[in-house]
């Protein structure tokens, strides 16, 4: 019933297309001809690496075209795709016109999961603009804390269909979903799922806000025991109301606040629960302290809670929320402490990619030498840069998109020094952090949280927190 139902698709002789060669097409393909389908896989590239994957799905029996992503093969029964191809392709305008289903990886892995058998373990699923794998990585930590046999899984780079069909056993996992992937997720009924925040991103891809937020919506669609919004971003709650859960299925609130009931949230430097005790209107457990959550900023915090909530909801007792938050190591270039040099923290947020992420990360210390710049992906930083101005010390911006964060800055943080550091080679990092050090006071935090995205300077955001952190590193070395 509800989540655990599971679906048998009789897959002898039936024609299946899948779109996209790579991480989720290729394991995608092996699953469907390992069960009697007859697989095509259409790629757009035809280059030799695409080549040699063909080369390899072919000498199993399935039927590879490449260079051609776009048309349908006549006989397609459904079309399993990469999460990543943009609804708009000439593939599922296709599909569509010929009255084919379209599933996604995420699909596929809740289809077939249990298909031999075995009892599935139901999902506990989080998604949101930031903070998802944070929070996916710290609720693994709760549920391994409770004893349970989980894993992070999704779209942290764990493939969920690897998780359903592999040969270890869980109870439970804790899965990360793209927007992407919600979208070509129409069958998903997880146990309890988690929308963290909605904020704009990945707007040219969904085509507008409302079909961004629609998708993500979706990971709230037949849950079983809790919805889990954010008390802060009405628009969380808003998904909520819109969804069609299993009865019983309760909407549950994280808040930095004081919790109603119904919610979670923080009393006295303390997590506690008023959603899952006995008498919610009376009674209130407490979980963990702030200082459990690694690092304790505000944004951290409001992850702990909604990963709180949803182990609380799959029935975890309170003593593991504790255990497991204090376990969780942040992945890295997330608000990670580089060293302290003359009473000057260093901080290395590389992975505030946009500027969601970069307001929470500005909101976590008091005073700040910023390091910004990069790829703005069309991200305007009025908003960032009002509500931070009065605690920036400086800032110093590099990167092909500076200019407009400096104009920001112009216009309203006019006394702020800003370093505009006109070169975008990788060795401009270390100029930035020299430059950062002699704007810095004692007690300041010099962060590095751009706003932008890394690849105009650098290959991805590891990247860019890497050449920081050598440049800090270097830097105390120097000074010691
Ligand atoms: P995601 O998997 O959604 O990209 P991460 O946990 O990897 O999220 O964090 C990405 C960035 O978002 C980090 O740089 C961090 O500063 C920021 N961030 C994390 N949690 C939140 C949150 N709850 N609200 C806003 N920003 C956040």
């Amino acid at each position: 019933m509800g989540s655990q139902e599971v679906s048998t698709v009789d897959w002898q002789g039936k024609h299946v297309t899948v779109a996209g060669l790579g991480v989720s097409g290729i394991p995608a393909a092996r699953a469907l001809h390992e069960r009697g389908a007859l697989v095509t896989v259409v790629n757009d590239g035809d280059d030799e690496r695409s080549r040699a994957q063909a080369a390899e799905l072919e000498a199993l029996g399935v039927t590879v075209r490449l260079g051609d992503g776009a048309t349908l093969p006549p006989s397609t029964e459904l079309v399993v795709t990469a999460p990543g191809w943009q609804p708009n392709k000439p593939l599922f305008l296709a599909a569509a016109e010929a009255g084919v289903p379209v599933w996604g990886d995420v699909e596929l892995a809740w289809r077939l999961r249990g298909d031999d058998g075995r009892e599935p373990a139901p999902w506990l699923a989080v998604t949101g603009t930031n903070g998802k794998t944070t929070t996916v990585r710290m609720l693994a930590s709760i549920l391994e804390a409770a004893g349970l046999r989980t894993a992070a899984v999704g779209n942290i780079g764990v493939s969920l269909l690897d998780a359903v069909l592999g040969e270890t056993e869980y109870d439970v996992l804790a899965v990360e979903l793209s927007s992407y992937q919600l979208h070509w997720a129409p069958s998903l009924r997880a146990h309890s799922a988690a929308v963290l925040n909605l904020a704009p991103d990945h707007l040219d891809w969904h085509g507008s806000m409302e079909a961004y937020a629609a998708d993500k919506g979706r990971v709230y669609e037949g849950n079983t025991v809790a919805c889990v919004y954010n008390a802060a971003d009405p628009a969380t709650e808003e998904l909520v109301r819109e969804a069609d859960v299993e009865e019983g299925c309760r909407a549950i609130g994280f808040t930095l606040g004081t919790p109603g009931p119904s919610q979670l949230g923080v009393v006295d430097g303390l997590l506690v629960d008023r959603a899952f005790v006995a008498d919610r209107q009376k009674q209130a457990q407490e979980l963990a302290e702030v200082a459990d959550v690694n690092p304790p900023a505000p944004h951290n915090v409001a992850n702990a809670l909604a990963a709180a909530a949803l182990a609380r909801a799959f029935g975890v007792e309170p003593a593991a929320v504790r255990d497991g938050l204090r376990a969780f190591r942040p992945d890295a270039h997330r608000i990670e402490h580089v060293a302290d040099i003359g009473e000057v923290a260093y901080v290395d947020d590389s992975k505030a990619t946009n500027t969601h992420a970069t307001e929470a990360s500005l909101a976590a210390y008091d005073s700040i030498v910023w390091i910004a710049g990069g790829l703005a992906k069309g991200a305007t930083f009025d908003e960032l840069v009002t509500g931070a101005a009065k605690r920036l010390r400086g800032v110093v911006l590099m990167g092909a998109d500076r200019a407009l964060i400096h104009e920001a800055l112009t216009r309203h943080a006019p006394d702020v020094p800003v370093v505009d550091l006109d070169r975008t080679d990788t060795g401009a990092m270390s100029e930035a952090v020299a430059r950062a050090a002699e704007l810095a006071r004692p007690g300041d935090t010099v962060l590095l949280a751009p706003a932008c995205a890394s690849m105009d300077m650098f290959t991805n955001y590891n990247k860019r927190g890497e050449a920081f952190a050598d440049a800090v590193r270097a830097r105390a070395d120097e000074t010691a």
